[in-house]
């Protein structure tokens, strides 16, 4: 991919919100424009093209992004050639309403086309007029497709996309369809080739991990899918982690699965979202709270060093204080190792939206300050627990902002906990230290004594080097316009 005008690749940019879905989503929009021949633009320069990866799920999430697409248009106006991509949740919901409210915007694609982008800039550079195509459907799994990954030491496995549930406050269903798996061949496979290049952590990604195999018909698949991770084990894969499982479907072989498979993380994210039956059965979530606590004590008892952390939902319409207090107690009584607590606030298009008994501002506000106060108690006494113990810290880019100012590192304990640590000459992002905890806050450990092991790796080799690591996907069917060039070139540059 060239400009008209000279042989210099054209740059390109990936923004992104929302969830751990996106993020790897954006892995894979940037893996595609690799491949089709633009190269990622330096940090402080405009980018050819700017593609932003949308989300629906937040608050504000339409301001946020007709607010960014405004600035953008002067930079545009100065820079001829330049393209903006809108991609995502919000593109499949806003659809053709984007390129009328910012006529500037080239090309508009959805969830289910990720893989028709480059096509599509072609396309728009090539008929001097914006692109919009958005699919009711999958097209092709995104895990299909070349992946530009953002770390050499961690990965995201799309085992599923897409959710069966009909939460009453999400719009999820509506933007990413029913849930669709991936085989677990295939999964392996994307696995295997991670760990080929040097990768020690895998975290398996789908809306609801654990009803995997629901389209192929196996209600085990996903227990069985940790245990074939397991048998990477020897090969490098040294951490398993996966986000997030839906309480209604946590069946206890799942449980066995993580306790007896070594590499599987002791670290469990199971969204809670009230500890009140009536909220749940609103919320149109069919487990209730005493199902939900018996199946932490059931991972606790197989794995009592197990780390559980969870979102909870405060103020759904009609929630009383009755209702609250019992999110209060599911608190107390699951000990979370951290909770992502939200506000209530309406999403357009979700059945909650339009419910009766929505709470004023003041009264969820005060109801999130008593959560979020408890949370830290609990999260507090927890993470004190762990003072004097030895972690195991897979070394990370980016976890303490602070680090500078205290000569720290950073990295994930294998439950999970964020670890500050003093640092030591030769200790790189990918590489495994041992230490012991001196100190807990309430959102993360201090680990100030000495260092008891450190051991390099080749993830810590790979980012010292400046490598970033590739998955290779199969390009099937896409239509091209008159670029064979660059992804018969991009070939060699996936490295796996
Ligand atoms: S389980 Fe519920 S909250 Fe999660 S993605 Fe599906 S509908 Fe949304």
């Amino acid at each position: 991919m060239t400009t008209e005008n000279s042989a210099a690749p054209r740059t390109y940019q990936v923004r992104t919100y929302g969830c751990q879905m996106n993020v790897h989503d954006s892995e894979r929009i940037a893996g595609l424009l690799d491949a089709a021949g633009y190269v990622k633009a330096a940090e402080a320069d405009t980018a050819d093209v700017v593609v932003f990866n949308t989300c629906a799920v937040r608050e504000n999430a339409d301001n946020r992004l007709y607010g960014n697409l405004g600035h953008l248009r002067p930079v545009k106006d100065k820079h001829p050639g330049m393209q903006i991509a809108v991609g995502g949740c919000l593109a499949q919901k806003d659809q053709g309403d984007i390129v009328k409210k910012a006529p500037w915007v080239d090309v508009v694609f959805g969830t289910h086309n990720i893989g028709s982008l480059p096509v599509l800039l072609e396309r728009a550079r090539h008929n001097e007029e914006a692109q919009v195509e958005l699919l009711e459907s999958l097209e092709i799994f995104p895990s299909t497709l070349p992946a530009r990954r953002e770390s050499t030491y961690a990965g995201w496995v799309s085992i599923s996309v897409g959710c069966n549930n009909t939460c009453t406050f999400c719009i999820v269903p509506s933007l990413r369809g029913k849930e669709k798996d991936r085989r677990p061949g295939e999964v392996l496979a994307e696995v295997e080739a991670l760990v080929a290049e040097g990768v020690l952590e895998v975290t398996l990604l789908g809306q609801n991990v654990n009803t995997y195999g629901v389209e192929f018909g196996d209600r085990l698949a996903f227990g069985k899918l940790l245990r074939a991770c397991g048998s990477l084990r020897e090969r490098g894969l040294e951490r398993v982690r996966f986000t997030s499982p839906h309480p209604a479907a946590f069946t206890d072989d799942v449980i066995d699965a993580m306790a007896e498979t070594e590499n599987v993380c002791h670290s469990l994210h199971m969204p809670l979202q009230s500890g009140s039956d009536t909220v749940l059965k609103a919320m149109r979530r069919s487990y209730r709270a005493d199902r939900y606590l018996s199946i932490i004590d059931n991972v606790r008892r197989a794995m009592p060093d197990a780390a559980i952390t969870t979102d909870i939902i405060v103020g759904f319409p009609g929630e009383t204080e009755e209702d609250f207090q019992q999110t209060l107690h599911v608190v107390r009584e699951a000990r979370f190792a951290s909770a992502f607590t939200f506000q209530y606030s309406k999403r357009p298009g979700t059945p909650a939206a339009t419910m009766e008994g929505q709470l004023p501002k003041q009264v969820v506000q005060e109801r999130y300050e008593r959560l979020m106060a408890l949370v830290e108690e609990v999260t507090w006494a927890e993470n004190k627990k762990l003072v004097g113990q030895e972690v195991e810290v897979l070394v990370a880019v980016g976890e303490g902002r602070k680090d500078g100012a205290t000569g720290r590192l950073s990295g994930r304990a294998r439950d999970g906990r964020l670890v500050h640590f003093e640092g030591a000459q030769g200790i790189r992002p990918g590489d495994i230290v041992h230490t012991t905890v001196t100190y807990a806050a309430p959102h993360h450990l201090n680990a100030d004594g000495p260092l008891l092991a450190h051991r390099l790796t080749r993830a810590g080799d790979a980012h010292e080097a400046g490598q970033v690591t590739r998955t290779k996907g199969v390009m099937l069917g896409l239509p091209t316009i008159g670029q064979p060039v660059a992804l018969a070139a991009s070939k060699d540059a996936c490295a796996s």
